[in-house]
């Protein structure tokens, strides 16, 4: 009988005691699906009715999400479509600690309620001891629309035409500051911004003043711009938006500007993100004078913003923790990424794989540092193995360039090499 017809009953196949575990261990629905799909192949004559369960096994998921860890081989330290900042390990056994009951917000001592997120405030806070007060929210976006709702909503925020940034995906910072219900004041030209047109522009309608880094594009030839420390004498609050997160000078990305050295050049406030060169999770950081930061705190806007109890942990980890894996791919030496080219590719091409170790330049990515190249190696592919790498398991992505697939060697993390060789063998069809 043609076995299209015999596809197994699904109660049956469920019953087997491997899907059974599963089941309880990623829910129902995954493991049903899974069925589903094997059932499927069976009737299009892809394998045997004895087969369906093996089948099954074999294509149900490790976790119950269907989002998927991948390996990062763009070149990109902070891809935004794959994720920005990968969590350290601390980081990860830090949210991992925290995701069932904890004490965010539970004075175990005591008993009763306690600040939610302490601890961590208190890492941001000695992390940055020219800041006051800090307080973190769900990104930098929500930091920006706090402070603009709690210093100007129905005022003013002055800032420069030069600095009135598309942030991706359509997001620009000024819709973002209007939707707040403040009017916007925007001062000089897209190149060129003096003192004296801020001086111009503040007066008794103004909130405060905004300095926006331009995190993802660089204006170069007839410029000018006004630093926060020259702007901090006109009476009104100088808020800094310095995108990437660095708390401290980064000697590798002079720059990029940092919330110690902007908050000591005179900024009330700075916002910045967690998940950018941090390398922690998504969040937003408030830093600065201890009556603003308190305000924003303070307003009933911030509890719609608020992080949860995984953002939270996460952070606390990065902030005390280890080199963060942005930091270690920043930091990575391009001689030693040359040489683990060299052997990945050696590996590949003694298995008749056509590929090469070459330069390459790695990117900081939309999360900060633009014009920035980072020196790094990549293994050269035939473009025809895009495809089965970024669709395989674990997923590969890396850059199509002059024909050609690169896997540059930056960000991935040490110790992946075999997974990439393994990738690369069952591509290879
Ligand atoms: C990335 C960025 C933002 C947005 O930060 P999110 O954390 O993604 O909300 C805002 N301002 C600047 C300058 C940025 O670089």
């Amino acid at each position: 009988m043609d076995s299209r017809r015999r596809v197994p009953r699904t109660d049956l196949v469920l019953a087997d005691p491997r899907l059974v575990a599963t089941a309880g261990r990623l829910g129902r629905a995954v493991v049903k699906e899974a069925v589903a799909q094997a059932q499927r192949r069976v009737r299009q004559g892809e394998i045997a009715p004895e087969e369906v369960v093996d089948a099954a096994v074999a294509a149900l998921p490790p976790y119950a999400t269907r989002m998927r860890p991948v390996i990062n081989m763009t070149g990109v330290l902070l891809h935004t479509n794959l994720g920005r900042a990968p969590l350290s390990p601390a980081a990860v056994a830090a949210a991992m600690a925290a995701a069932g009951s904890s004490d965010v917000e539970f004075d175990l001592a005591t008993g009763a309620r306690a600040r939610r997120g302490r601890a961590t405030l208190d890492a941001l806070a000695r992390a940055v001891p020219a800041a006051e007060d800090v307080h973190v929210v769900n990104n930098n976006a929500a930091a920006l629309v706090l402070v603009a709702t709690v210093l100007a909503a129905g005022r003013e925020i002055v800032i420069s035409r030069g600095e009135l940034v598309e942030i991706g995906d359509g997001f620009r910072i000024p819709d973002l500051l209007v939707s707040t219900g403040a009017r916007l004041c925007e001062v000089g030209t897209t190149n060129r911004t003096s003192y004296a047109d801020y001086a111009a522009a503040v007066g008794p309608q103004t909130g405060f003043v905004l300095k926006v880094h331009p995190s993802n594009f660089r204006i170069e030839g007839f410029t000018g711009s006004v630093g926060v420390a020259a702007l901090s004498d006109l009476g009104v609050p100088v808020v800094a938006d310095i995108g990437s997160g660095l708390l401290a000078r980064e000697p590798l990305l002079p720059e990029e500007p940092d919330a110690a050295g902007v908050l000591r050049a005179g900024a009330d406030l700075v916002t910045a993100s967690g998940d950018k060169l941090l390398g922690g999770p998504q969040a937003g950081l408030l830093l600065g004078r201890r009556d603003l930061v308190d305000r924003c705190r303070r307003h009933p806007l911030a509890r719609a913003l608020r992080v949860d109890k995984l953002t939270l942990a996460a952070l606390e980890a990065t902030l005390r923790g280890p080199a963060t894996p942005v930091h270690e791919a920043l930091h990575a030496d391009p001689a030693a990424l040359g040489e683990r080219a060299g052997a990945l590719a050696g590996r590949l091409a003694e298995a008749g794989i056509d590929a090469r170790a070459l330069p390459s330049e790695a990117t900081v990515g939309g999360g900060g540092a633009p014009g920035v190249t980072l020196r790094s190696a990549a293994v050269s592919l035939p473009e025809r193995f895009a495809v089965p790498l970024r669709t395989g398991e674990p997923p590969v992505v890396g850059r199509v360039e002059g024909g050609r697939l690169l896997l540059d060697l930056r960000t991935l993390p040490p110790g992946r090499d075999d997974d990439v060789v393994r990738a690369v063998l069952g591509a290879d069809g």
